[in-house]
């Protein structure tokens, strides 16, 4: 016997079978039907499509008799891929000396006849072979070598469709995996935007909401829940001499002024209003439901629980107030608090002033 040689592109040629995932795999009606048509074709009682691995030869499809595997060494079609571009026939393996003394020929299924066409890839690989065989010593014609050599290309076929459905499943499952990830990604973002969204709303140095907070209270506050007018007052509230407290004290401890305000103001409002730091040392505060009179009054009081800060040095703070009026904007209702400010800062400061 003589064992067939391994070709010089062994590695490729592995790792080329190796990326059609078939080895070990199911049967499947495919392969069956064409190894069906091959042994009617030729008029044989077996026929294969095998594949020849490093060490054995496996069989996708195998009929007219029982096997899974055999060593490479032992196997015929091992010699066929030696040369890809041609149907090897073995007219009769008894007095072939390749095969006279080979098991599957002196044993079960006792060979005789045999032809394979080698099943060559697209880059030109042989990858194994599907074959006929007999127990009768026989002869192929040519019309029948060229089938048998055309079943072998339509074999390739249906592996080059089966890896590409294969690639696609795995690319799916790739997806899959990837979205999943992806939305993983997107609710950390949004939960991160959350965050943002929060920070973006408080002022650091008094823990206040800031001028967009207010910004969006505000219209929240003006119209009811059936978008009807709601009665709103709104007052600006600015330190008295700021920048004197700064340049007397220091930026430090003008900072806890601001702070010492914030504290206050959230108490004052809390429950009924909404406090908010507008800008530098200017807050602004939102009274709903709360008509021009009584917002004067909690000003006021407001204004008076300032000067009484034990802050160790005078603090006072000047406030206009303007109840918001159904068809102005916001901006409108903010602007004439910033007049009634502005009167309150002109006749004295330390003092409430309303818009008319
Ligand atoms: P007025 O009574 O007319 O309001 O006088 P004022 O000094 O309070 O007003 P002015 O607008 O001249 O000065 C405001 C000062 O507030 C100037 C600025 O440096 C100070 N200021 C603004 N933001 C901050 C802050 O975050 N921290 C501190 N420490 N000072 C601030
Ligand atoms: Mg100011
Ligand atoms: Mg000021």
């Amino acid at each position: 016997m003589i064992k067939p040689e391994k070709p010089v592109n062994e590695a490729v040629r592995l790792a080329a079978l190796y990326r059609y995932r078939i080895l070990d795999s199911e049967k499947e009606k495919s392969f069956e039907d064409l190894v069906t048509i091959a042994k009617a074709v030729c008029g044989a009682s077996m026929a294969a499509v095998t594949l020849i691995d490093a060490e054995r030869q496996w069989f996708k499809s195998i009929q007219g008799t029982e096997a899974q595997e055999l060593p490479r060494s032992e196997s015929m079609c091992g010699h066929a891929i030696l040369q890809p571009e041609q149907v090897m026939v073995v007219e009769d393996a008894q007095r072939d000396v390749r095969f006279h003394d080979n098991p599957i020929v002196t044993g079960d299924p006792k060979v005789r006849f045999y032809a394979g066409a080698p099943l060559v890839s697209t880059e030109g690989l042989p990858l194994g072979t599907l074959c006929v065989f007999d127990p009768q010593p026989q002869r192929l014609d040519a019309q029948q070598t060229e089938a048998l050599a055309a079943l072998s290309r339509q074999v390739m076929l249906v592996m080059e469709l089966r890896r590409f459905a294969l690639d696609i499943q795995t690319h799916m499952v790739e997806r899959d995996d990837y979205e999943r990830l992806l939305g993983e990604y997107h609710d950390v973002l949004l939960a991160q935007n959350a965050d943002l969204a929060e920070q973006s709303r408080t002022d650091v140095l008094t823990g206040l909401p800031n001028r967009r907070a207010m910004a969006v209270a505000l219209d929240a506050s003006v119209l009811d829940a059936d978008g009807q007018p709601r009665q709103t007052a709104v007052a600006l509230v600015d330190i008295d001499h700021f920048k004197q407290i700064n340049d007397f004290n220091g930026h430090a401890t003008g900072d806890r002024v601001l702070a010492e305000l914030g504290v206050l103001l959230r108490a004052q409002f809390s429950g009924r209003g909404l406090a908010a730091r507008y800008g530098g040392e200017e807050f602004v505060v939102l009274m709903p439901d709360t008509d021009l009179r009584t917002a004067e009054l909690q000003c006021d009081f407001l204004r008076m629980a300032v000067s009484d800060l034990p802050l160790g040095f005078p603090v006072t703070v000047s406030i206009g107030v303007a109840a918001h009026r159904s068809g102005d904007t916001v901006e409108q209702t903010l602007e004439r608090a910033d007049s009634a400010l502005y009167r309150a800062k002109g006749n004295g400061r330390n003092r409430v002033e309303l818009a008319p």
